[in-house]
């Protein structure tokens, strides 16, 4: 590779759009947000900060919205990029979050969807409950349409996000969008990160960043250290198409329980490919001068026995250390953030690490975006390490074990039969932890983006304490369940997550309950957006970025029959009471918010007291808008 190392790049975060570039020089370029690395998780968070600053959508569109400059820089070429390998499977929360930034049709064109599960003991013989057994149960669950294992290459992935990304006028390792012909694209030169300096009297959307990168292959790093541990495990993962198989299930996501290569993964892929993946002992790596190809299919073959396979083509193979480390922090100096691998990394044992970084991206996505076009306040961005770093650590946590019992040994944490088969000890891991693995469960505690929820008893409740319940309740912290309503007029189905996509607004549920109630509700809602036009200072509930949903629990012929008023935003019925149910919401109504990311910011339980709901719906708002 060419090394442009004595033309050294400046990239300097500031509010102001790209400088043209000299001909012949390496230019300074000025941006919004630098992003290094161009993984699943850098291209989703750069395609956010397009996103949710350009988007045309009339509704959803604040007026107010800048573009934000973003330029994104990825060490390796483009064709590098292009290797199989790595992350395939995105679990249901992530499909979620990824239909809610409109990414996921696409990623549902080519995937997979795994619904079945299985497992085969030493002999062959199929044993239930074990292994991937919770894929099959979540499909059962219904609490999500996405109730399967999406499985993708992460190549094919990559290329997705790279065509949106591009649909919103960035490339990676752009340098200009000007038609000289000599830097418009650069995607078959690698750009590195190498170093940066930031100037802390400097605020947040002015040049408070300068940072230098190049056409090197060297390795940096930002300074934040990462804690953790590498074990002696190795594991070998190969992708490819078989030519043939015994597996009675092949196309289902499975297990099969070898006495010497652990718990053996095995996972239908995309165009028609299998992994296969197993832990390779001392032992058995040192039959071989060098690991490559042909030992991995040989060993591939041993570790399924009894089951047989023949390969028509490999398309990649690899063999790593298991090691998990996170950050200790996932930001600094209130303008630099880690996300995805880039602050935890842990073995691939769960299938975890391209599901983090995606929560990850889209929990710093809306902040971010909200904050650097100055319409949220930028204590909001605090919470992202609050929010985020506590579930990376609780995934290390959990990988420590999962990795020691896919390579099949008990772990040392294990206070269960000490002889019992690591196989049947990870399957029982891999249920308790279902809502964890699907990210269905996973909570944040209160902050200042999520009111803390109350108990009766007046206490302040931990979401944490929810964490392992399936499916996880509809309350402050946890996701806002996906539930079906009816259009008004038509009648016809509609789900919940459809109607809120992830522009950078929040969503605000009202179920109506008692007329009267929400009738009080209402006025006092349109007296206070009466009064913001004249007085200013109190205007974060009466925004563009606040849209409400109002929920009725009949399907009468118009809303306004039932209510007698106009509702507040878009009505949708629920006659069956589904939702009502799901939401826990009873005779009295309730009202929830909605963040951006599909996350319930703050429940109401009731709308009894309409003054009371309207101060708390007014004062978090006021808390986070400007
Ligand atoms: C064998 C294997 C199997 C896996 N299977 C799964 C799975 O099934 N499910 C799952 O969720 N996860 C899985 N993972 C993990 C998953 O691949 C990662 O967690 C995911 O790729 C993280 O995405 P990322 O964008 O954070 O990082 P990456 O995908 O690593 O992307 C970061 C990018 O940054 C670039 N970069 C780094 N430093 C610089 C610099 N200084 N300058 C410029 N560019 C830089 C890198 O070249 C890279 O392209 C697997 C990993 C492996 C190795």
């Amino acid at each position: 590779m060419a090394d442009f190392s004595s033309e050294t790049r400046s990239l300097t975060a500031s509010s102001s759009s790209s400088s043209i570039p000299s001909p012949t020089t390496f230019p300074d370029i000025h941006s919004d947000v630098l992003i290094v690395g161009a993984g699943p998780v850098g291209l989703t968070l750069a395609y956010q900060l397009r996103r949710l600053s350009l988007h045309p959508a009339p509704q959803t569109s604040p007026t107010n919205a800048l573009p934000i400059i973003v330029h994104i820089v990825e060490r390796y070429p483009k064709p590098a990029q292009q290797m199989f390998g790595r992350a395939v499977t995105f679990w249901p929360r992530s499909m979620e979050i990824l239909d809610q930034l409109g990414l996921a049709d696409d990623i549902m064109q080519q995937c997979v969807a795994v619904r079945e599960s299985s497992a085969y003991d030493k002999d062959g013989k199929e044993v239930f409950g074990r292994g991937w057994s919770f894929v099959e149960q979540t499909a059962r669950d219904g609490d999500t349409r996405f109730g399967f294992a999406s499985v993708l290459r992460q190549k094919f992935v990559e290329q997705i996000m790279r065509g949106h990304l591009q649909k919103y006028g960035v490339s990676v390792n752009q340098v200009s969008d000007n038609n000289d012909g000599d830097f418009d694209s650069e995607e078959d030169l690698g750009h590195e990160f190498v170093s940066m300096t930031i100037d802390n009297d400097v605020e947040l959307g002015d040049y408070k960043i300068i940072a230098k990168v190049r056409v090197t292959r060297k390795t940096t790093t930002i300074g934040i250290e990462s804690v953790g541990s590498r074990t002696e495990d190795k594991w070998v993962r190969i992708d490819g198409v078989l030519r043939s198989t015994t597996h009675p299930k092949s196309r289902s996501y499975g297990a099969i329980e070898s006495p010497i290569y652990g718990n053996v993964l095995w996972i239908p892929l995309d165009h028609g490919a299998t992994r296969i993946g197993f832990a390779l002992n001392e032992e058995r790596q040192k039959l071989y001068k060098e690991l490559n190809e042909e030992a991995y299919v040989a060993e591939a073959k041993l570790a399924v026995a009894p089951i047989e396979i023949e390969y028509e083509k490999v398309d990649w193979a690899s063999v790593y250390s298991v090691g998990q480390r996170v950050a200790k922090t996932f930001s600094a100096h209130g303008c630099v953030f880690l996300a995805g691998d880039s602050c935890h990394t842990h073995s691939s044992g769960a299938g975890q690490g391209m599901n983090a970084g995606m929560h990850d991206a889209s929990n710093l996505g809306w902040k971010l975006a909200l904050v650097l076009r100055g319409l949220a306040r930028p204590e909001l961005l605090e919470t992202y390490d609050a929010e985020r770093r506590p579930n990376a650590e609780r995934l290390i946590k959990y990988d420590e074990d999962i990795s020691v019992l896919v390579s099949g040994r008990l772990p040392a944490s294990w206070n269960g039969d000490p002889h019992e088969d690591p196989n049947v000890a990870l399957g029982t891991i891999l249920q308790q932890a279902k809502g964890f693995n699907t990210g269905l469960t996973i909570g944040y505690e209160a902050s200042f983006a999520i009111e803390a929820e109350r108990h009766t008893n007046g206490n302040l409740g931990s979401v944490i304490q929810y964490q392992s319940t399936v499916p996880a309740a509809a309350i402050a912290g946890y996701r806002a369940p996906d539930v079906k309503l009816q259009r008004p007029a038509m009648w016809d189905e509609i789900w919940l997550q459809k109607l809120t996509p992830n522009m950078a607004v929040f969503y605000i549920l009202v179920f109506v309950g008692s007329t009267q109630n929400y009738a009080d509700f209402t006025e006092l809602h349109r007296t206070f957006t009466t009064a913001c036009t004249t007085n200013t200072a109190d205007k974060g509930l009466d925004s563009e970025l606040v849209l409400y949903l109002t929920i009725l629990p009949e399907k009468p012929p118009s809303a306004f029959m039932a209510l007698g008023s106009d509702p507040l935003g878009e009505v949708f019925y629920d006659e069956s009471g589904s939702a009502h149910e799901r939401y826990g919401v009873g005779a009295e109504g309730g009202l929830f918010v909605l963040r951006p990311d599909g996350w319930i910011a703050l429940r109401v339980e009731s709308l009894r007291d309409p003054g009371q709901v309207f101060k708390r719906v007014k004062q978090y708002f006021n808390k986070i808008l400007v």
